[in-house]
């Protein structure tokens, strides 16, 4: 879900990097050019994830697009394997302390994390892996720039648990229909957000699984 553009972000000089370049808008394109060429010129496009509004535009910079591994550093930014919100997210990490998200951590509201691979359990030490870098900033895919990381991640990692917290508390007290744990749990969402909120709960419910906390009579 897009509230609004894909943050595209240009690195270094002699030559930059492009990060993320977004859809394949031609105006939005032409900006990032006229600006990767005051720099020198584009080395590499670097992606964070495969998903469409973060690379459709890739192809069109004439330059490489590298989705790099874990510990490869690309122009100076180092990428960190991030699973969670897809599976291939990687973040770019800057010796300064600046930390190119993605949409690992966005800068409005909460990202999506499926279900699917355990992707929520990931996703966690995903926030895990990025607490234990010293951030100065956070450049997310998606919204402002988050000026306090440790605050922002720590609202991650809660807002997660709190939901696991209910969840648990739920199913503790007998409650095995889904229906009902979601309206108990989710309760705060707005009616035209539930089917996203059922999303996180399947993935809540595989994370449990995975731990061995799920009970085996859940029902629809
Ligand atoms: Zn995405």
């Amino acid at each position: 879900m897009t509230l609004e553009g894909t943050n595209t972000y240009i690195y270094g000089a002699d030559p930059c990097v492009v990060i993320d370049p977004g859809v394949e808008d031609a105006g939005h394109l032409g900006r990032v050019r006229a600006a990767a060429a005051a720099r020198g010129g584009i080395g590499t496009v670097l992606v964070t994830h495969s998903h469409g509004d973060h690379i459709s535009g890739a192809d069109r910079l004439g330059a490489p697009v590298v989705q790099p591994g874990d510990g490869e550093v690309h122009g100076g930014l180092t990428a960190r394997a991030t699973p969670g919100h897809a599976a291939d997210h990687v973040v770019f990490l800057a010796a300064d302390g600046v930390c190119f998200s993605g949409d690992l951590v966005l800068g409005l509201g909460s990202t999506i994390v499926p279900p699917g691979g355990n992707a929520l359990a990931a996703f966690m030490d995903s926030l895990a892996l990025l607490q234990a870098e010293d951030l100065a900033l956070i450049c997310p895919g998606h919204g402002p720039w988050i000026t306090d990381p440790a605050a922002k991640l720590a609202e991650y990692v809660e807002h997660r648990q709190m939901r696991e917290r209910r969840l648990v508390d739920s199913l503790d007290a007998g409650e095995r229909s889904r229906a009902a744990l979601l309206a108990a749990v989710w309760d705060d969402v707005p009616p035209e957000l539930l089917p996203m909120a059922a999303m996180a709960m399947e993935a809540h419910l595989e994370k449990l699984e995975g731990e061995g906390r799920l009970p085996a009579d859940l029902r629809p």
